[in-house]
């Protein structure tokens, strides 16, 4: 049975990537940012172990209404071995994938043999990258919380080889 260790999980949001998406917040996280606004899900055993195929059903319960899924945590690349089995299920419902990470693009791409890292990346459409910089944090972002965080076309960048950031208007 594929496990993940959830911290949370919204039906639907607004705030967590464009247009109504279904939110799972993943457990577990090394970045250490100060200034961190999910401090408590930073732990590796917070929150409970889920069945990927329970936290399905409830994002097709979800279906039409929702555009998307969006994976936060924590930190969703620590548990890329089991995440990316998730991500190719929600991506041939015909839902699009957000990620946050704090890893940068640059860096998924020097370790994809990184148990699961390749499945994920791949299936991930927009990718929310870096570790969170308290100083240079501001509320009239949109989708992120620090200015250095990229919100980053996936499906481009690796096309073109060239990092090309995501239109969110
Ligand atoms: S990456 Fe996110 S969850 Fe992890 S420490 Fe930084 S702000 Fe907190």
């Amino acid at each position: 049975m594929d496990v993940l260790q959830v911290a949370g999980f919204l039906d639907n949001s607004l705030v967590n990537g464009k247009g109504l998406r279904a939110v799972l917040f993943l457990s577990g996280c090394h970045h250490n940012c100060k200034g961190c606004h999910n401090k408590a899900m930073q732990d590796f055993c917070y929150g409970e172990k889920v069945c990927i195929q329970e936290i399905l059903l409830r994002i097709k319960n979800n279906m039409p209404l929702i555009k998307g899924v969006t994976f936060s945590g924590g930190e969703p690349f620590e548990q890329a071995d089991t995440l990316y089995k998730l991500a190719w299920a929600v991506k041939s419902e015909g839902l699009n994938i957000w990620c946050y990470t704090g890893y940068t693009l640059e860096y998924i791409l020097d370790n994809l043999n990184n148990k699961g890292w390749r499945e994920l990346i791949s299936s991930i459409d927009v990718l929310v990258d870096g570790r969170f910089e308290e100083e240079k944090a501001a509320k009239d972002l949109r989708y992120r919380g620090s200015s250095n965080q990229r919100i980053i076309d996936v499906k481009e960048s690796l096309k073109n080889n060239n990092i090309t950031i995501y239109n969110v208007d």
